[in-house]
């Protein structure tokens, strides 16, 4: 895939970039291994005060930073100015909390194992290689960067072709923020020299967000390396609607699930399954709500909805469409791509999907609903959980008892009931089964790429 900026409201490649060759990603690597022999030794207020200046300065080009990723991807210039605030966010949350959520872990009684002090430390690992999905361009890298940083390791970046901008911004951030050369480095490579990158002993971990295909590959090199890794991939989440939920709030949640990021957001609900008693309401209100949005210029403040990120992206959701169709699913509204130039495609929802049509367990990368009915909360939870994935799934019920079982029964790395996933600085993030492994956020993610090395004193 060529390194270009390629708008996907038009189709117009705006930029193209030479891939770094061999020779030049190993110089990249020893500038951030030389670095962290370094870096790894400097006090957390240091870090943090590269990190609260850096964050300054992407609070005050935010617009800048958001124009480059709807340039770039696609999404609604209003969505990406809130995903660029939300990157300042958690790098000021990881500036302040760092300290705290790496501090030793004492052993109250160090006597019981025959110490006189013992303890458990959190310390850097070194360079770790994050490989990034273009959908959530500048978030997405920095739920890796920032709380990397903070532990005193040094990021590579391998970011998706399609928004090498966004790469190289991020990277000028940090640099301006002060963080020393080599701390953090955009790669301007494809993803067939990510095994170079790898294999270089140099190179003790990896985090990959983005499609199982490319986690496979990333994680069985690791495997063969021993080194550790995080891995989120996709989704194809519940959104379970039981009789007691506010019905308008959940559908006007509903819409946005779906459709935030044209459709392209791994935690975005994905599969709709409402309870029968209410199933008639949810539809025509859901139907009609994801007919009324607008699609088109993502540049444009009353855009809903912008194009697919990629010409390919649209294909592949046309496929899916098609092909539930041909097996005697129902397409309510939407279901075709828009005519003119740009990869937009109408927003849709799909009902009577059957258990042999691709949609019933792929995902549906793009604005298409799958909407189920289910006649008890236990076939909700079985239709639920009938999915190679488990990211983050909703279920809204007013009743206590089914919160409970939502809670103990769907199989996800988060729950959330009454409200949308989303992913916050404050709380774990990530799946389990075919979504993938460890977590991201809060202190869990700052811990995932830290040596917990125990300490034992006589
Ligand atoms: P993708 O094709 O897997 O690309 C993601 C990244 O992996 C890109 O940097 C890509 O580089 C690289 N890559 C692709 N194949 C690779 C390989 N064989 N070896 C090494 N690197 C490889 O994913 P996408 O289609 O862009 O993104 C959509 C997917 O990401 C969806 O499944 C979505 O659910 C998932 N996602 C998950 C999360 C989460 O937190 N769980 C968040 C966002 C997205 P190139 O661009 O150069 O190919």
């Amino acid at each position: 895939m060529a390194i270009a900026t390629i708008n996907p409201a038009t189709g117009e490649t705006v930029k193209t970039f030479t891939a770094t060759d061999d020779t030049g990603v190993r110089a990249l690597i020893g500038k951030a291994h030389t670095q962290w022999l370094s870096y790894r030794h400097s006090a957390f207020e240091e870090r943090a005060s590269y990190m609260r200046r850096s964050a300054d300065i992407f609070e005050s080009e935010a617009d800048q930073a958001a124009k480059l990723m709807t340039t770039e991807m696609g999404k609604t210039l209003k969505s990406a100015r809130a995903e660029a605030l939300k990157c300042v966010r958690g790098m000021r949350y990881y500036a302040d909390h760092a300290a705290e959520l790496l501090a030793d872990e004492v052993l109250a009684n160090a006597a019981d194992v025959g110490a006189s002090k013992a303890l458990a430390r959190y310390q850097p690992l070194g360079p770790v290689l994050a490989v990034m999905p273009w959908n959530f361009p500048m978030w997405q890298v920095m739920r890796f960067a920032a709380p990397a940083l903070m532990a005193g390791n040094v990021g590579l970046l391998k970011h998706a072709s399609n928004v090498p901008q966004c790469a190289l911004f991020l990277e000028d951030v940090f640099r301006r923020g002060g963080f020393p050369e080599g701390c953090f480095q955009t790669l301007l490579i494809g993803s067939r020299q990510v095994e170079q990158v790898l294999r270089d002993p140099r190179v003790v971990a990896a985090t990959l967000t983005g499609s199982e295909p490319a986690g496979r590959s990333v994680a069985s090199i690791c495997g063969d390396e021993v080194k550790h890794t995080v891995m989120e991939l996709g989704g194809s989440d519940a959104f379970v609607v039981m009789p007691s939920a506010d019905i308008d709030e959940a559908v006007a949640t509903a819409v946005t699930a779906r459709t935030q990021n044209n459709g392209q957001s791994c935690i975005a609900a994905k599969r709709f399954i409402v309870h029968t008693d209410i199933y008639e309401t949810f539809s025509a209100k859901f139907v009609s709500q994801v007919e009324a949005l607008k699609v088109g210029d993502p540049f444009d403040p009353s855009t809903d909805v912008g194009p697919l990120a990629t010409a390919q992206g649209r294909v592949e959701i046309e496929e899916l469409v098609n092909d539930a169709r041909d097996h005697g699913a129902s397409v309510l509204c939407g279901g075709r791509r828009l005519d003119g130039p740009g990869w937009y495609y109408a927003p849709t929802v799909v009902t009577g999907i059957t258990r042999d049509a691709r949609l019933y367990l792929e995902e549906a990368f793009g604005p298409v609903a799958s909407l189920y009915r289910a006649s008890d909360i236990d076939e909700c939870l079985q239709i639920a959980n009938a999915t190679p994935f488990g990211l983050g799934s909703n279920a809204w019920t007013n009743d206590g008892a089914e919160q409970e079982r939502f809670i103990a029964e769907l199989e996800a790395g988060q729950v959330f009931i009454n409200g949308m996933t989303v992913s916050l600085p404050e709380l774990p993030f990530g799946g389990i089964k075919r979504s993938g492994y460890g977590r991201e956020l809060s202190a869990h993610g700052i811990r995932e790429f830290c040596n917990l090395k125990t300490v034992w004193i006589k």
